[in-house]
């Protein structure tokens, strides 16, 4: 297949997707985010998220926005994407998925491509480019080679990559890789290790006011800091539990991953 078949080009990149640095949260901060959104957990027939859980599964970031709006259906769930139920943005994230694991070499590639260009353009208008690779998926990138480079983060040293991540034990994390471990039903041990090993841990919760209520507080022991300011993970204060409130379907969640 050829290049633009297999990766064609949307709003510029073949992989990545820009957020909008006009609207965008970590504007202010001069940063620009490019997001590499796969299909999570089995939605593409790979596993991606190898720790994930039955509640983080239905609340997934996924569905939220516009990857979860389909015209004449609503707002998209897990069930319905698992059916098969897509719109154009869950058929890119399963294309770009398959192609990550049946076309790895190329792949990395195009993803290598497309950050040269992102970091070019955020440049030349001013800004910071950063990368989230995770946006709907838990890859250990720090293990996967990119063009002769032991990871795309060692292709890329002086830019700064940062995620999301349920696997406790990821090792040789790049020091340009900045993670965040996330809560969710079920691994409340492998946070509190996360937190005893210097990693701050996200928690989702109901609503701003239980964000508010547990700032004041506290969570798990350790003081709070409110993550929905800024989805620059990299930047927060250290030794945290990062508080983000409820969106998309994970609103209505009740499966402990979600919390009160
Ligand atoms: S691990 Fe993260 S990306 Fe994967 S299904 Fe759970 S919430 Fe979604």
């Amino acid at each position: 297949m050829t290049l633009a078949a297999a990766y064609p080009v949307s709003n510029g990149y073949r992989l990545l997707t820009p957020s909008n640095p006009k609207i965008n949260k970590g504007r202010s901060a001069g940063y620009w985010t490019f997001i590499l959104h796969l299909s999570p957990a089995r939605v593409a027939g790979f596993n991606t998220c190898p720790m994930a859980t039955a509640g983080c599964k239905a609340a997934c970031l996924n569905t939220a926005g516009r990857g979860g709006i389909m015209a004449g259906h609503g707002i998209l769930t897990e069930a319905d994407v698992l059916a098969g139920v897509h719109n154009s943005i869950q058929a890119a994230r399963v294309r770009k998925t398959r192609a990550f694991f049946t076309d790895r070499e190329r792949f990395m590639e195009v993803l290598a491509a497309d950050i040269a260009k992102a970091i070019r353009v955020a440049r030349a208008k001013g800004y910071t480019p950063v990368f989230r690779l995770n946006g709907t998926s838990d890859i250990r990138w720090e293990s996967i080679p990119c063009n002769g480079a032991a990871s795309v983060m060692a292709a890329f040293p002086d830019v700064q990559f940062y995620d999301y991540t349920k696997i406790a034990n990821r090792k040789h994390v790049p020091s340009n890789y900045a993670l965040t471990f996330s809560l969710a039903d079920g691994n409340d041990a492998q946070a509190a290790t996360a937190l005893a090993n210097g990693l701050n841990v996200a928690a989702v919760f109901r609503d701003k006011a239980t964000v508010e209520k547990h700032i004041a507080g506290g969570f798990m022991g350790f003081p709070v800091f409110g993550g929905d300011d800024s989805d620059l993970r990299f930047l927060d204060p250290a030794n945290h539990v990062i508080a983000l409130y409820a969106k998309g379907n994970a609103r209505k969640d009740q499966s402990g991953f979600v919390r009160d």
